[in-house]
């Protein structure tokens, strides 16, 4: 499938390790050499103005939303190609899915988690049919890819659900799997066979 733009999520926050910022640079430099524009949360702060730097450093074009209540605390990008202040956080998250064919998740925290959990129970759900993946630097996803297979084999994710997700160790390799991605024929609720 053709991918024109992509919603990062990521970090507010650097992390521990220079390998995050490094990682946020590759994949924000990347897109933007792909000519994948870069749907993001628009602010400045951690690796989310890492990415959003290193893409309009390399010529890209990026995309910002971000609630009018963060815009102080996230420091709201004012080198974009377009930074969209929004009412609420749900507006927020809402635009970036609309904006976006497909979402990739850095190393973040609550927030980061958040946006992917949602994003992937909408299209668990048949909201939507895009691809995500985790970029995963450092091993940084790897206990989390563990226990996504503890809950399809405790019968509480299906094998088909836990699929939608791509993980990958770099940009490249991630956009190969996310272009490549057949979505699933089997939303949640249907053809659920009795247990
Ligand atoms: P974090 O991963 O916690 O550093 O947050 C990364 C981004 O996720 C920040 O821009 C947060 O504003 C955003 N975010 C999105 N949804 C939420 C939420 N429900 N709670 C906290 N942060 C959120």
């Amino acid at each position: 499938m053709t991918l024109r733009s992509i919603c990062v999520f990521c970090g507010a926050s650097p992390g521990a390790h220079p390998i995050y910022r490094q990682a946020a640079e590759a994949l924000g430099r990347h897109l933007a050499e792909q000519g994948v524009r870069v749907i993001y949360g628009g602010g400045a702060v951690g690796l989310m103005g890492v990415v959003a730097d290193a893409a309009m450093a390399a010529g890209g074009e990026v995309v910002g939303i971000i609630p009018q209540s963060l815009e102080r605390a996230e420091i709201g990008h004012t080198g974009l190609t377009r930074l969209e202040v929004v009412d609420t956080m749900h507006t927020r998250k809402a635009r970036m899915a609309e904006l976006s064919d497909a979402f990739i998740a850095l190393p973040g925290g609550l927030g980061t988690l958040e946006e992917l959990f949602e994003v992937w129970t909408w299209g668990q759900l048949g909201y939507h049919s895009k691809p995500l993946g985790l970029l995963d630097v450092n091993g940084f996803y790897a206990k989390l890819g563990d226990f996504l297979d503890h809950l399809v084999q405790e019968r509480f994710v299906r094998a088909e659900h836990r699929g939608m997700l791509q993980l990958s160790e770099t940009p490249d390799d991630l956009l190969h799997k996310l272009r490549h991605w057949q979505p699933s024929v089997a939303p949640k609720w249907v053809d659920r066979q009795p247990e």
